[in-house]
């Protein structure tokens, strides 16, 4: 279905795949940049063999292709939206499937399971897959799939992909790695052994929060029939638009990248100086609990950021709201910088017992580091954390 990228024996490099999208679907044009195919219908018999917009659409196949080459894979599916992904997979399951999942799971991926798919009979359980137990556990419980992530949103904690995969691969038991803060470049799950990688694009691989997008990458022929399958009959397909928006974002996500891991980096380590600052997590410190596994299966350490602060719920929001750079806002991976409050804004659904037990409390916060000028993100955060002093 998609055309090889590859050209005679040379693997060309990340940001020159990110930036080569192949095929426009205007060749009578010269368009360099393809156009958005705002079809619904297409004419009976085109060479393309598409049909109809909800089972395909130019602009969809533009953005597997170069999903599929940065990935290194050989299937990719776009969806509506990461949660749209998700919902793709899961209903790929049936009544009395069991998921064995990380237990800090992203919150709508939490409720689509427990609110939405329990009614059709699928079960779960949930595990710390950090704990060196977790891999009996798979053992015994012998799961239809496992669900994880790494890091985790918004403790980022780390888990040993290659080692639960290795695990679950004993037993053909398939792996999903929800891949969305690593993106590709820093982490690759299929080469770790894991079956699918979901992504959602609407956050690192677009990067200007204008568009909402998700995504399905996989080796595994039968898996890409189901993904292909759930986006016309659940109808979870993208808009061209919004398919076009996300092509032309991933151009550039090699270097937003960049700049958002070297910001990150530095304001980790001033964070970690800072004596209204418990403690900071990032996952290429010294001090993450698991930064050994870390170093071994990412390229860097990523953009995200989080941290608990000496203080109160009333100091932790007041510090929030007194950034100016730092918009308080849900979602993260965008060109600019964003903060978040997980316990009263995307974790705010969690029973407070759980949330607690989970280690999210009033006190943490979570940043999304972006593409601003070093100093005047330090300075911000180094002013706002002054103002509640
Ligand atoms: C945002 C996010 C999703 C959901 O993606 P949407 O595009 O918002 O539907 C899934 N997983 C993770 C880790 C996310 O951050």
């Amino acid at each position: 279905m998609r055309e090889d990228t590859s050209n005679s024996g040379t693997t060309p490099g990340e940001s020159t795949l990110a930036i080569h999208h192949g095929n426009t679907f205007a060749p009578d044009t010269g368009a360099v940049m393809p156009p958005i195919f705002t079809t619904a219908t297409f004419s009976h018999g085109n060479p393309n063999g598409f049909d109809y917009t909800r089972s395909g659409n130019p602009n969809f196949r533009i953005l597997e292709s170069v999903l599929s080459s940065v990935e290194n894979c050989s299937h990719t599916t776009v969806f509506a939206s990461g949660v749209s992904a998700i919902t793709a997979v899961a209903s790929s399951l049936k009544s009395g499937d069991l998921v064995l999942c990380e237990e800090n799971l992203y919150g709508c991926t939490v409720r689509l399971f427990e609110k939405i798919f329990s009614k059709f009979g699928i079960e779960t359980a949930w595990l710390d897959f950090t704990d060196i137990d977790s891999l009996k556990q798979i053992r015994e419980k012998n799961p239809t799939m496992i669900w994880i992530e790494s890091p985790t949103n918004p403790l980022l904690k780390v888990l040993d992909i290659k080692a639960i995969c290795k695990e679950a691969n004993k037993n053909n038991i398939p792996v999903l790695v929800d891949n969305t803060f690593s993106t590709p470049l820093l982490q690759k799950p299929l080469e770790l052994g894991a079956t699918l990688s979901l992504t959602s694009t609407t956050k690192y691989i677009n990067g200007h929060s204008d568009a909402l997008g998700g995504a399905i990458c996989t080796n595994d022929d039968e898996w890409q029939d189901r993904m292909n399958f759930a986006q016309k009959a659940l109808g979870l397909h993208p808009s061209p638009f919004d398919s076009w928006l996300i092509t032309r974002g991933i151009k550039t996500l090699p270097l937003r990248l960049e700049r958002q891991i070297n910001n990150a980096e530095s304001i980790a380590d001033q964070l970690a100086e800072h004596p209204l600052v418990k403690w900071v997590r990032y996952p290429f410190r010294s001090d993450h609990p698991q930064h050994k596994i870390a170093l071994k299966q990412m390229k860097r350490g990523g953009a995200i950021i989080t941290i608990s602060i000496n203080g109160d719920l009333k100091k932790t929001y007041e510090f929030c709201k007194n950034l100016r750079y730092f918009t308080l806002a849900e979602s993260l991976g965008g060109v600019e910088s964003l903060i978040c409050h997980p316990a009263t804004m995307t974790h705010a659904s969690i029973k407070p017992e759980l949330r607690l037990s989970l280690g999210i409390d009033d006190s943490l916060v979570r940043f999304s580091i972006g593409c601003e000028d070093l100093s005047d993100l330090t300075q911000d955060v180094n002013k706002a954390l002054a103002k509640i002093k």
